[in-house]
């Protein structure tokens, strides 16, 4: 196997499916907003829970949104900073709809 060191991660997104470009920034999924438990704080990596994080809620700040993942294995919340990729009929619906669950 190849050696190969990045500083961002390209990965496919465990919920839908949707291929996403690393961009140093975000680990969720700009389709669905779906994320994964990497982070004790959000961007240090420091957990191995590995969990499914679904959005559950949405806040308007600024200059974006303030996402809250909850982590469907071990219930811990993260708030994350939406990115400017992020699908905005997703982000509404889940503003709009707390139990939203994507593709249900
Ligand atoms: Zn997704
Ligand atoms: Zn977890």
């Amino acid at each position: 196997m190849k050696k190969f060191t990045k500083r961002v991660e390209d990965f496919v997104c465990a919920n839908c499916g949707t291929h996403i470009s690393g961009n140093g920034y975000t680990n969720h999924c700009p389709k669905c907003l779906y994320s994964r438990h990497v982070d004790n704080n959000p961007g240090d990596r420091l957990s191995d829970c590995g969990g499914m994080m679904r959005p559950i809620s949405v806040e308007t700040i600024k200059d974006g949104y303030i996402i809250t993942h909850k982590c469907e294995k071990c219930g811990k919340t993260i708030k994350q900073h939406s990115s400017p990729n992020d699908d905005i009929d997703t982000i509404i619906e889940i503003s709009s709809n707390p139990d939203f669950i994507f593709g249900k």
